[in-house]
Formats: structure tokens, sequence, C-alpha cells
């Protein structure tokens, strides 16, 4: 058992969690395919959802704990009623410094302006196609109309850049990256390419429809030029490794990203070399990041994660509703973060996907 006078969110591995991402519902109104079941979701009922009071008592007893910045998410946060009291409420925690929201984008063109005014000051839009076909096939619902408005709601309410979040699937999106960089080369906005990782709801993940970080690289230097990273914090990233990847034959070798100068982990973004344009490239397969792992995590219904792969969770619904105390939801935290693993193992003959997938985790 952790000692509660560390007070800290520290692992075995030393790494510190400052970072809380919070999901505020399970409930989503499109299908990504990487994500959800097409049909018949099961979502939680109401009252299993976390209040606002008790997210909020969540975040404050993180802040003891050092937790600073916090992540709405889900399912889809925006489809949570009167998100925007939730969000004025976390702002006004006194040692919260950042409040991040990740959307689709579907009913910004309403919120975008009340979550500025709420106090929300960085957004990401999850739009994985410029061509709308595509992104019927990965939505598997309409709205792209909708997140285009979306997203020009978000810059008229003063969210700047603009910061895309696009994963990125072998045999479905290689088209839509060149689109991407000439968006990012000409408007404000960073385009984040993420690699389509195993927590989709249908366990149809296959390492062949992983696209590359650096297969997207490579593509945007042909089309546009050279891109350099822009110098990362934070230790090194283990480059993988045949001895990482004994699920994997030597000729699959994953392809890597180069270093950034300061070398440190490769960079996660990069800029274009003639200045026009920045991208960000999220190698979570190929190029884990969890040497540098500070996030944490609490689902809609109240259980702590300390890892997206994950395969075990702490109940703090339970305590929250049977008049614990704040230390003993602080100790909850504490141990859940003892327990993290060292990384996700994805690449590794040992990987079982988790039960839980995206949509019910929160991304
Ligand atoms: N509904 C919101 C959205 O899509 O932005 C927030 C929740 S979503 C689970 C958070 C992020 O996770 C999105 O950018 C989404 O594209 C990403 N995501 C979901 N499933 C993924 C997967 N299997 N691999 C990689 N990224 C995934
Ligand atoms: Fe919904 Fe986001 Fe999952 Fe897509 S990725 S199904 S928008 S929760």
């Amino acid at each position: 058992m952790t000692q509660p006078e560390q007070r800290k969110l520290v692992d075995r591995f030393g790494r510190v969690h400052n970072n809380l991402r919070i999901s505020v519902t399970d409930r989503c109104n499109i299908r990504c395919f990487y994500c959800m079941p097409a049909e018949d979701v099961q979502f939680l009922p109401k009252q299993q959802l976390l209040t606002f009071e008790e997210i909020e008592r969540v975040a404050r007893i993180g802040v003891t704990l050092g937790i600073d910045r916090l992540r709405l998410t889900g399912g889809e946060p925006l489809v949570r009623r009167d998100l925007p009291v939730l969000v004025r409420a976390l702002s006004d925690i006194r040692g919260i410094v950042d409040i991040g929201l990740t959307t689709n984008g579907i009913l910004l063109p309403a919120l975008a302006q009340p979550l500025r005014d709420a106090g929300l000051r960085r957004l990401n839009i999850s739009l994985d196609a410029l061509d709308p076909e595509v992104f019927r096939r990965v939505t598997r619902r309409d709205g792209y109309e909708q997140v285009l408005e979306g997203i020009e709601a978000a810059r008229r309410a003063g969210f700047s850049p603009i910061k895309l979040n696009a994963v990125s699937v072998r045999g479905l999106t290689e088209d839509q990256i060149e689109p991407f960089g000439r968006l990012a080369r000409e408007t404000d906005t960073v385009v984040r390419f993420i690699e389509f990782m195993p927590l989709d709801a249908d366990s149809q993940w296959q390492r062949e429809r992983v696209l590359y970080a650096a297969e997207i690289l490579q593509r945007l230097e042909r089309a546009f030029g050279p891109l350099r990273p822009v110098p990362a914090e934070g230790p090194a990233t283990a480059a993988v490794t045949e001895d990482a990847l004994p699920g994997l034959a030597a000729d699959e070798l994953l392809p890597q990203l180069p270093q950034s100068t300061t070398g440190k982990a490769p960079a996660e973004d990069y800029e274009f070399a003639d200045g026009r344009g920045r991208i960000g490239l999220i190698a979570s397969v190929s190029q884990p990041f969890c040497a540098s792992c500070n996030r944490f995590r609490v689902t809609a219904d109240g259980r702590l994660r300390n890892c997206l792969f994950s395969h075990e969770e702490t109940d703090i619904r339970e305590l929250l509703r049977s008049g614990a105390a704040d230390s003993a939801i602080a100790q909850a935290m504490l141990d859940c973060i003892a327990a993290k693993g060292e990384g996700h193992e994805i690449n590794t003959a040992r990987f079982l996907q988790p039960q839980r997938p995206m949509y019910a985790i929160g991304g």
C-alpha cells in the first residue's frame, strides 16, 4: 500500500501523473468503427454516471495529489447536458492550470461559444477525413457538414489554433493525408495524425490496418518538402526493437520516426521547413510514449484507470456515494497509480485487448 504521506501520483517507474482525463458520458451521436459498435450499443443508465458534483470532487481531490491538467472526453462529451456548467466549475478549481476537451465537433455550432465563455481554452476536434464519403465510412453516420460548421464555430469563438485529431487507418485514410497537410499549411489548423489502436468495440483491430506515423511523415514530405521536429519535452521514448516484439517476425520491425534534435522523445509536433504549417504525429503503436506517460483516467461511471489498456479498474463511485472521506478517495487514486504497469504491450505477444472499448473508457 502507498504511504499516504507521499501524496503524489508517482508510480513505480517514477512517472509523475498530473493529467486527469475525465469521461463525462459513454454516449455518442456517431459510430466510428474503431471505437463503437455500429448498432445496439448498451449505454450506461443515467444514475450510473458521475454527477457534475462528483466529478468536481474527484478533480479537487486530484489537485491535492498534483493533478493540474484536465481533459474532458467521452463518448461524445458534448451530448452530456449542460456541459459548460461543468467546465465552469472545473475552471474555478484553484490549482487547475489547463482544461481541454476532445469532441467530434457535431454539436459545436451551438456549444463552442458557451464552452469558451465557461473557461475552456483548449479544444481538439476529431475529423478523420476531409472527404465526406470517407467520413461516412469511418463514422457510419451523417454529420460531416455539422463538423465543418463546428470547426468554424470554434474559430469564431476564439479557439486558436484549431487542433484536429485524425485517426489514420491503412486502406481507408491514406488519401486524406495530403489534403490535411494542405489544410495545415493554408489555415490556422494543426492536424494530429493518430495511429489506429486496438480499442475498437468489435475487436477487429489488425496490425496491418495501422498506418504508421513514419509513413505519414514520408507522404507529407514527398508532397510538401521537409518537416522538422519541434523539440519535445520529457524523457526519451524507447525505440521499438526486435527484442520488444516477440510477437512479430524480424522483417516486421515497425517504422520509426526520426528522433528529435534534443535526443529526447520522437517529436510529436513537426513543422514544415519553409515555416508554413505544423502537424502532429501520435505514434501510439509504433513508438509508444508510455515511458513519459503522465495520464490518469476516470470513466463516466466512476472507475479509475491508470492506462487506456489496463485490465484493472478502481471503483470510486462507490466510495463517492457511500460517504467516504476525501482521504479515502485520495488513497484509492494513489493505489491505482502505484499499480500502473510499465507500458501497453501492444507490440508483444502478451497483448490482450481491454474489455472496454474506447468510447466506454474515454479517449
Ligand atoms: N467523441 C470524442 C471524439 O471523437 O473526439 C471524444 C472521445 S474519442 C474516444 C477521443 C479520441 O480517441 C478521438 O480523437 C478518437 O478519434 C480517438 N480514438 C477512438 N478510438 C480510437 C482507436 N481505436 N485508435 C486511435 N484513436 C482512437
Ligand atoms: Fe464517438 Fe468519439 Fe468514439 Fe467516434 S471516437 S464513436 S466520435 S466517442
